[in-house]
């Protein structure tokens, strides 16, 4: 137990500093008179910051969910406007990749009611597994649909895929794929994350994945999640 708490302090204490050299890095950026070399160490330094702290947010969330007791914090927000940010804030690193990362939405606004935060942090988990597991060269796309009472939203790439006999093992904790572990570093719990953020809000997530080929995450969402 006294290891479960430093951890987690661990986790809140890293989250401010973290969130400083972040943002004193992409300040440096906007300045037009950086040296192309500087402005790439300080993109590295960004992207970086980015995924420690979803780690790390990761390790929070799964903390809180083993204590069996999510609370959400329901508000009506857009949609869009989470998935515009987080393309802003995966695009560095797509580049970096060459792999080109795009979203279609229809209109300028989605409105949904749920907890923005926890449905943003599901979403930018498959974004960052899509961009993770898509070789250099590839694509990674977002479609959003929306319908009378709820909204699809598809996380497309051309990578890997996920062999068939690991496909309903993904949204176990600490479960990694074979190929997944000799390749990419992770911790094995953004899918489980996923599953219990959706599952929460009244939602759906399932995968369809060829091996070489690539994988579809689809998340739905009613329009309205229930208020408990
Ligand atoms: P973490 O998210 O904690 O950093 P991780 O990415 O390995 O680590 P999950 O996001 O839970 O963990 O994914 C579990 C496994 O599912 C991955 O290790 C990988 O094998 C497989 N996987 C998930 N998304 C994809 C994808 N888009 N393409 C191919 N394999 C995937
Ligand atoms: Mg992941």
């Amino acid at each position: 137990r006294a290891m479960r708490e430093t951890m987690d302090n661990v986790a809140h204490d890293f989250r401010t500093p973290l969130a400083r050299i972040r943002g004193a890095s992409e300040l440096a950026l906007n300045d037009q008179h950086m040296p192309a070399n500087l402005s790439e160490t300080l993109a590295d330094i960004i992207e970086d910051c980015d995924r420690v702290q979803l780690q790390l947010q990761n390790l929070m969330d799964v903390r809180e969910m083993e204590s069996g007791f999510v609370k959400l914090n329901i508000q009506p927000f857009n949609l869009k406007q989470v998935i515009d940010e987080i393309i802003d804030i995966y695009q560095l690193f797509a580049e970096e990749k060459k792999i080109a990362l795009t979203a279609s939405c229809p209109g300028d606004g989605i409105p949904v009611s749920g907890d923005r935060h926890r449905i943003a942090r599901a979403l930018a988990n498959l974004v960052d597994n899509a961009l993770k597991y898509t070789p250099k060269g590839g694509a990674v796309r977002i479609e959003i649909e929306s319908l009378p009472a709820e909204v699809t939203i598809r996380v497309i790439d051309n990578g890997i895929g996920i062999p068939e006999n690991e496909q309903s093992l993904v949204w176990q904790r600490l479960f990694r794929g074979k190929q997944s572990r000799e390749s990419e570093k992770g911790l094995g719990l953004g899918l489980n994350i996923v599953q219990v953020i959706i599952a929460a809000h009244g939602g759906t997530v399932t995968l369809q994945s060829a091996p070489g080929q690539g994988t579809t995450f689809e998340v739905t969402l009613p329009q309205n999640a229930p208020a408990a």
